[in-house]
């Protein structure tokens, strides 16, 4: 076999992935693998993830999905590498890891934020004018901060500070990089696509600014697999790595959401909201997030933290029976056939998708906000409220958008919610906008190998190979008729919500 296949490794927060794609086959995925591996939480507040243990499950699925593809490393043309995104992941100067890694969703980082909030009542706003992303605690500087407090000691053996794909990056290779799209969120600057020195000032981290890895394009060969590596792995030694971007610029990229005007829909258990500009976009202020992504786009992002899950509950507690009798896909199928007979709108009966025990962070932060259904008469069923849901994730969709405020060409949409073609046109309807679902699984580390496509010359651009990489299964057009039952449906869905969030603040 020529060498057409490419590696993408994803290492996500609780599965590390490993899948090829062919590049002379429109890049089809040939086979894919997981590991799932552990988040350790050794007290509230901590998530915590061993590196040794992340570097040999990425190794072990890279292997699976070489054996299930009946592959050899030979047949590997480059390796791409993506993951969850920021976080701290030390090494030593022999590029050992120092202590486990502080994930994305450790909170000790907070106690940084609230100091550079105290010192400077401005110090919030300073960083999302710069970096277009409401800071996290575990993003790397409050996160490193937290360690130069409490852990000096490990700070003195410290020879750099990685993200996830960072470290099988350098487990790979033996360099040791960063890239741009997490370098400005760390927080950083979007528009320099870099990282920040006023950044480094807010946290009080000039000094251990050379502990962060130099900055490197995504789509740029960052070395090759070393005898080590491949002897672990299966791969070839000598094969390119490419330096690779964060997870959710990979999966936008895989979703061919490569243009200005495109949007990417992930529907999965959060609902990951993003809309590709030429330019960073800083509206609305405050809220969301902003991803860097290669060849001068950028992805603004807004989150509703529960996504598919409002229907897994919907199917729990209003059709138990049906729960109880089937677990497979056909349980979907059911609901869809339920909520299809029911009108478009379903008579006024509104739900709104606030399930998550954190609430609400976009379009507005309501930490109180919880899910309700409201407008409900005697003569609705279960039947009309499971349509509701439905209609209501499409609605909290379009509540994202429309805060971002341009106008959207069409709608890319990925993740489980996306197997359910009712839910498609769903959305179709609800935002008066294409959507598009695509072929394949595994999007962030086919982002990863579509970047290593083009480090290694086997494309000319990021975009090209987008494009040419993205199979559409299918295109939903939204209906005339049900989109004007939407729109009035939408302006009561956005009162009610600004009236939930204003009675969670009082
Ligand atoms: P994750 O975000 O954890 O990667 P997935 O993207 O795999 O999750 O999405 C899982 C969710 O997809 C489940 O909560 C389930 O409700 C939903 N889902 C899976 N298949 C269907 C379907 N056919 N119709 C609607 N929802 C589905």
């Amino acid at each position: 076999m020529a060498k057409s296949l490419m590696l993408g490794i994803d290492a996500g927060l609780t599965r590390t992935k490993a899948a090829l794609f062919d590049l002379d086959a429109v890049g089809r995925e040939v086979a894919a693998a997981g590991v799932e591996g552990a988040v350790s939480r050794p007290f509230p507040g901590a998530a915590e993830r061993s590196m040794d243990q992340a570097w040999t499950d990425a190794a072990e699925a890279v292997r699976a999905a070489l054996a299930s593809a009946r592959a050899s490393g030979a047949d590997v043309a480059a390796v791409g590498v993506t993951g969850a995104m920021v976080g701290v992941w030390p090494i030593d100067d022999r590029g050992r890891p120092v202590r486990p890694a502080l994930l994305v969703a450790d909170t000790r980082g907070q106690e940084a934020i609230d100091r550079a909030a105290a010192n400077d009542p401005d110090a919030l706003d300073r960083i999302f004018r710069s970096g277009g992303c409401v800071v996290e605690p575990g993003c790397t500087l409050p996160a490193l901060r937290w360690l130069v407090d409490h852990e000096p000691e490990a700070i003195a053996r410290t020879r750099r500070v990685l993200s996830c794909k960072d470290w099988l990056r350098y487990r790979l290779t033996g360099e040791v990089a960063a890239d741009v799209t997490e370098a400005a969120v760390a927080p950083g600057d979007a528009r320099a696509r870099n990282r920040s020195p006023e950044m480094l000032r807010i946290f009080g981290l000039e000094a251990h600014a050379d502990l962060l890895a130099p900055v490197r394009p995504s789509e740029s060969i960052a070395g090759v697999v070393t005898a080590a590596a491949a002897a672990e792995t299966g791969l070839r030694p000598g094969t390119p790595v490419a330096i690779g971007a964060g997870d959710v610029p990979c999966s936008a990229i895989a979703a061919g959401a490569v243009d200005p005007g495109m949007a990417c829909t992930v529907l999965g258990t959060t609902c990951h909201n993003g809309l590709v500009a030429g330019e960073p976009v800083f509206e609305p202020p405050n809220v969301g997030l902003l991803f860097t992504m290669p060849e001068r786009l950028w992805l603004r992002v807004m989150v509703n933290l529960a996504g598919a899950p409002n229907l897994d509950w919907a199917l729990g507690a209003l059709f138990p029976d049906l729960a109880a009798a089937d677990s497979g896909a056909s349980v979907f199928d059911a609901l869809e056939r339920i909520a299809s007979a029911r009108p478009a709108g379903v008579e006024g009966l509104l739900y709104h998708p606030y399930l998550s025990e954190v609430g609400l962070i976009a379009p507005v932060v309501s930490r109180g906000a919880r899910a309700q259904f409201s407008g409900v008469r005697a003569a609705h069923g279960r039947a009309d409220m499971l349509r509701a849901v439905y209609e209501g994730v499409a609605y909290a969709i379009r509540d994202c958008y429309a805060a971002i405020g341009r106008p959207i060409a069409e709608i890319r949409l990925v993740g489980g919610g996306a197997r359910s073609d009712f839910w498609s046109q769903t959305i179709a309807d609800v935002t008066d906008t294409p959507v598009l679902t695509l072929e394949g699984g595994e999007f962030g580390a086919k982002g990863a190998a579509l970047l290593a496509s083009v480090a290694v010359g086997r494309r000319r651009s990021v975009r090209e190979a987008a494009r040419e990489a993205t199979l559409v299964r299918r295109r939903f057009e939204p209906d005339p008729a049900r989109a004007a039952i939407y729109a009035e449906g939408f302006a009561r869905f956005k009162a009610a919500r600004e009236a939930i969030v204003a009675l969670h603040r009082s």
